[in-house]
């Protein structure tokens, strides 16, 4: 089916009332429209949902939508129903639904009315429904959050696993487009591999949010008061100040009262009313600030949301990326601070220890990534669109300056004699090590680990004993950003040098670094302004 762009235009106005595509919506549909398996990473709020929403009004045949959220499920069915003549143009298919319900749901697909049903992935594993699709027309299978199917997205969900096997059974050849807003390459991956899609067209698009202001601080014990502060200074303003935990929660709002601040807290832990209560009271603008645990976000749309700030540090830099995001949706100032301390870093670990080990590997994994960007010391920006595979430069790039890194930038020393030490070191302990293996060769200290690799006699060991551990870290990360090195994920962060790191050690030119940021039990006593 090819539709030209004038018919795909007069779609769009007459079902969505809008007069132009947004970002790649338009070479994603047609892609979509032309039977072909789709792959889209937008972030949140790019317009996912449109792309297979469209094709599935214009194309023959009911479309599948698989997502995790029933609530989202249901507000889009809403939605789809209010723009279309049809009530049973959309439905939700779950156990929720009585019998007859279900008989009409079955019916209106039969009918060709029903363009869109959305299913939870457990729905689809109920024979009655895998009979029943197999006797209907299919136009496609969407995926949505497909991120849900890797152990390294944030949100992992079992039953995504079982969704090819399942649409195998719906029928022969169904097109497949998978959507997600995660877009680290290694999550990229393993959705490809399980929806078992090589063939499928990528379109990605920037996650760059060149509004948003990226700050870390050091987080002492007058954290609280470093918040008030600056929730005064933005008084008027909507906020939402995220903590680890519900006691947190309840106490920072507490404060913020007293201080005359108006906030209210939110976390999973309050019924749904009082919920739905403080959740509106936010978005009505009847208090500036909500503080809350990361239940509080999903779906929610304020687009003028001015601040984001962490009380603690998050567990990834995806997490970190999607709750920041609800920041400067309408385009304009979005600052997002965080507090950090290593002392946080070791209550997240304290709490995976007693996860399954892979696991615990994993949130490790990630939980590094995160300090390395709350220490390091160039472009946050650069190092966030770095983690989601994005270059970014950090001179010319949009929103180049808006990070504290790069309104202060620290001073740079010469460090290209340095790197080569560095490359030999992990070339020379045959890439079997993670960056604190290699630190430690470097500096000439031995675990059980570099004496099994009989480490202690070469040059390598020791070779970098005139720098500090902090020193070797910042420098694995900037080479790592820089490309020069890359870090095996899957194999829980072991480095390897690049084709580009090869040829530096070839023909070794300058290298100019910058040291990180040293957040110690000092700055306990820092002053915040
Ligand atoms: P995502 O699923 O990627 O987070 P949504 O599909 O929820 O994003 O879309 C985000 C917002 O953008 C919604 O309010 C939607 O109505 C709007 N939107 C989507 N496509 C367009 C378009 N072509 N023109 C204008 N607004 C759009």
């Amino acid at each position: 089916m090819v539709l030209n762009d004038t018919e795909l235009q007069t779609s769009l106005k007459k079902y969505f009332g809008f007069s132009s595509f947004k970002g790649l919506q338009e070479p994603v549909i047609k892609n979509v429209i032309a039977g072909n398996n789709t792959f889209v990473i937008m972030p949140t709020g790019g317009g996912k949902s449109l792309c297979y929403q469209l094709p599935a009004l214009i194309k023959e045949g009911t479309a599948i939508v698989v997502s995790p959220l029933i609530a989202l499920m249901k507000n889009q069915v809403d939605a789809l129903r209010g723009i279309s003549s049809e009530e049973g143009v959309a439905h939700v298919l779950n156990s929720s639904l009585n019998k007859s319900e279900v008989k009409q749901v079955k019916q209106d697909i039969v009918d060709g009315v029903t363009k869109l049903l959305y299913v939870a992935p457990e729905s689809l594993t109920k024979e009655d429904y895998i009979e029943f699709l197999q006797s209907v027309t299919l136009s496609f299978v969407a995926i949505d959050e497909a991120h849900c199917i890797s152990e390294w997205g944030h949100d992992f969900r079992p039953e995504y696993r079982n969704l090819r096997s399942i649409i195998n059974r719906l029928g022969e050849n169904i097109p497949i487009i998978g959507l997600t807003a995660t877009a680290t390459p290694k999550v990229q991956e393993d959705i490809i591999k399980n929806l078992d899609i090589p063939d499928a067209k990528l379109f990605k698009a920037s996650f760059n949010r060149p509004n948003l202001f990226y700050e870390v601080r050091p987080k002492t014990k007058n954290v609280d008061a470093d918040i008030i502060r600056f929730v005064k200074k933005n008084s008027g303003k909507s906020g939402i100040i995220y903590c680890l935990s519900r006691k947190k929660v309840e106490e920072l709002a507490q404060v913020l009262q007293v201080n005359g601040v108006s906030a209210v807290p939110y976390h999973a832990g309050f019924d749904s009313k009082t919920r739905s209560k403080y959740q509106d009271m936010f978005l009505m603008e009847d208090v500036d600030v909500v503080v809350a645990t990361i239940a509080f976000g999903m779906g929610i749309d304020k687009p003028d949301v001015r601040y984001v700030i962490h009380h603690d540090i998050p567990k990834s830099i995806e997490s970190y990326y999607q709750e920041t995001g609800r920041a400067g949706r309408d385009g304009g100032e979005g600052h997002c601070l965080a507090f950090y301390s290593y002392k946080d870093v070791e209550k997240l670990e304290k709490f995976m220890s007693g996860k399954p080990v892979a696991e615990q590997e994993i949130g490790n994994a990630l939980l590094h990534e995160i300090v390395a960007y709350a220490e390091t010391s160039i472009s946050r920006r650069k190092f966030i669109l770095h983690y989601f595979g994005e270059e970014f430069d950090e001179v010319e790039g949009e929103g180049a300056d808006m990070d504290d890194n790069a309104r202060n930038p620290k001073e740079k020393e010469e460090a290209g004699h340095n790197l080569v030490k560095l490359i030999e070191a992990i070339q020379g302990t045959n890439e079997k090590f993670k960056s604190k293996e290699i630190v430690k060769t470097l500096i000439g200290t031995t675990n059980a680990l570099i004496a099994s690799h009989k480490i202690e006699g070469k040059d390598i060991f020791g070779s970098g004993s005139d720098q500090p551990e902090e020193y070797w870290m910042a420098l694995i990360r900037q080479a790592l950003v820089a490309g020069l090195l890359k870090k095996e994920i899957e194999q829980y962060g072991i480095l390897r040098v690049t084709a580009a790191g090869e040829e530096f050690l070839k023909n070794p030119v300058s290298f100019m670094m910058t040291k990180d940021h040293v957040y110690n039990e000092e700055m306990d006593n820092a002053i915040v302004s």
